[in-house]
């Protein structure tokens, strides 16, 4: 045996198809590249020719934040991506010190950290991983092409392939076999109707409705720069404030401003109504940086309905070849810029798990795969799900399913924001747990918990007493009976 031939006995497969080019599908197909022969993407969209935002990833026209962890798995996948990024215009920041975020009524505390963030724009972003990856050999697109339905055995218990329609020119059909086909075709996955329609159960969707809006604009980068920030969040203390903004930097020396509001408080896309929006915001900073910047687009809108999770690692039966990744499977309100990094988290589970079915030795086979993988994936999006959807039902208004401790945990991770001010300790666990790094119970170590139990009361029950002498003695100057 030569030793192509013993890296191929080591493959699951032979063929393995995924469904949409965007983050999910382009990580999975970098780590199907390692376990089969060929993979091929299919890609609604014909990809553009330079950098720009394209109609099946709308989202592109709006700040994209890429969590350290992400931006660490993105590393290991293409080891080449990261220099290519900032010579072309990226910007690296350290995610502790060059991040000025106000959030809960106090600015997060700002020193240097190990935790470096790569910011760009989404499409730069998408179109850099997307050469990386076409860069490999046995990686092919198909662009241009949706897919229609996917094909099954007689008995329908597996996936054998999909039905492909060509949009560009005759729309054509075709089938093209495969041993796993992968769903990354986002949120409006059509994957729930295509198990139906093979005779499967529906499967079981949550969701946490929040009615986001963004409203996006980018500008000119200012030749006098902020000295303290190479990002500006200004996020809302739920629940009385609904408004949020931010400024990312991007490629082009350009600064992408995006304002966002929850449960239908939607930002304008009028000139006027978006600086007033953005004026509106808890603190001016945001405003009075972009008040007399140059924009070079013109506003762009977007909206978010839910959250949404479907659970298909419950469904009872389930076919073969065929597994669910990215806001197919969830999708997170995006203010708190988790998705691209949970489908990064996502790639490094199917890598595992593809590893796990190598050595089992059921190479050149995928039986048991599929119900296994949406089994570790669903853990994988737990907690993120449990992140975004806690934060969000702070408003009373939300609409979805409030885990029993909501309201204490609400309590505790107030007291935990406000720590973040001043506190260096708990603010590095904080970004910690909110790059992904770190699990949410590093929140609760003994210091913070002590801090939040009693140096939290202490200093609330001083700023009490003095919130409350300075009222007696102004009523004492205004001769008012105490
Ligand atoms: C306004 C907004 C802002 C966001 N901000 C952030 C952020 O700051 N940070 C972050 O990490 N995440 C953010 N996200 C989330 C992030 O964009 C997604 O989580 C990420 O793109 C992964 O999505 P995906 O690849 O699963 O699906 P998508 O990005 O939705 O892509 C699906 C792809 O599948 C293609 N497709 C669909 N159907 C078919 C079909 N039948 N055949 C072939 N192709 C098909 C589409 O054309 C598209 O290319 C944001 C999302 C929104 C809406």
């Amino acid at each position: 045996m030569n030793i192509q031939q013993a890296e191929q006995s080591k493959l699951c497969g032979q063929h393995a198809v995924v469904i949409g080019a965007s983050m999910a599908g382009l990580l999975a197909g970098r780590v199907l590249s390692d376990h089969f022969e060929r993979v091929t993407i299919i890609e609604r969209d014909c990809f553009p020719t330079g950098v720009e935002a394209r109609k099946g990833v709308p989202q592109g026209r709006h700040a994209h934040g890429l969590l350290t962890k992400g931006a660490s798995i993105l590393m290991e996948f293409f080891p080449e991506l990261f220099p290519a990024l900032l010579e072309g215009g990226s910007s690296d920041a350290d995610m502790v010190a060059d991040l000025r975020w106000h959030h809960f009524g106090v600015w997060k505390a700002q020193f240097p950290s190990n935790m470096t963030g790569y910011i760009q724009s989404r499409p730069f972003l998408e179109e850099h991983v997307r050469s990386c990856l076409a860069a490999r050999e046995n990686v092919r697109f198909i662009d241009g092409c949706e897919v229609a339905q996917l094909c099954a055995n007689s008995d329908r218990t597996s996936i054998t392939g999909v039905q492909l329609r060509h949009r560009n020119g005759a729309q054509s059909e075709e089938t093209l076999s495969a041993d796993l086909v992968i769903d990354a075709s986002g949120r409006g996955s059509q994957a729930p109707q295509w198990l139906t329609s093979l005779g499967y159960a529906r499967v079981k969707e949550e969701s946490v409705k929040v009615d986001v809006g963004y409203a996006s604009r980018v500008y000119r980068r200012p030749s006098q720069l902020p000295s303290n920030w190479k990002a500006l969040l200004i996020y809302p203390k739920a629940p009385e404030g609904k408004r949020a903004g931010l400024i990312l930097p991007m490629e082009g020396d350009a600064w992408m401003v995006t304002l966002a509001g929850w449960l239908r408080d939607y930002p304008s896309d009028d000139e006027t109504g978006f600086l007033d929006y953005a004026r509106s915001l808890p603190m001016p900073d945001l405003y009075e940086a972009i008040k007399d910047a140059e924009p070079v687009t013109p506003i762009v809108t977007h909206k978010f309905p839910a959250n949404q999770r479907r659970y298909y690692e419950r469904m009872a039966r389930f076919p073969e070849g065929f597994i669910i990744v990215g806001d197919a499977l969830c999708s997170f309100n995006p203010v708190y810029g988790q998705g691209m990094t949970v489908a990064a988290l996502e790639a490094s589970a199917l890598q595992a798990c593809l590893q796990q079915q190598q050595s089992r030795g059921t190479r050149r086979n995928v039986a048991g795969f599929a119900h296994r993988f949406q089994k570790a994936v669903a853990k994988v999006v737990n907690v993120p799900w449990q992140l975004a959807t806690g934060e969000d039902l702070r408003y009373p208004q939300t609409v979805g399913k409030r885990p029993p401790g909501t309201s204490l945990l609400h309590w505790y991770m107030g007291r935990v924001h406000e720590l973040v001010a001043s506190d260096h300790r708990a603010t590095l666990r904080f970004y910690e747990v909110m790059n992904m790094l770190k699990p949410p119970l590093a929140l609760f170590e003994p210091h913070i918990l002590f801090a939040v139990l009693f140096k939290g009361q202490r200093q609330r029950r001083g700023h009490d007493a003095a919130v409350g002498q300075v009222e007696a003695e102004k009523r004492e100057m205004e001769g008012a009976p105490r």
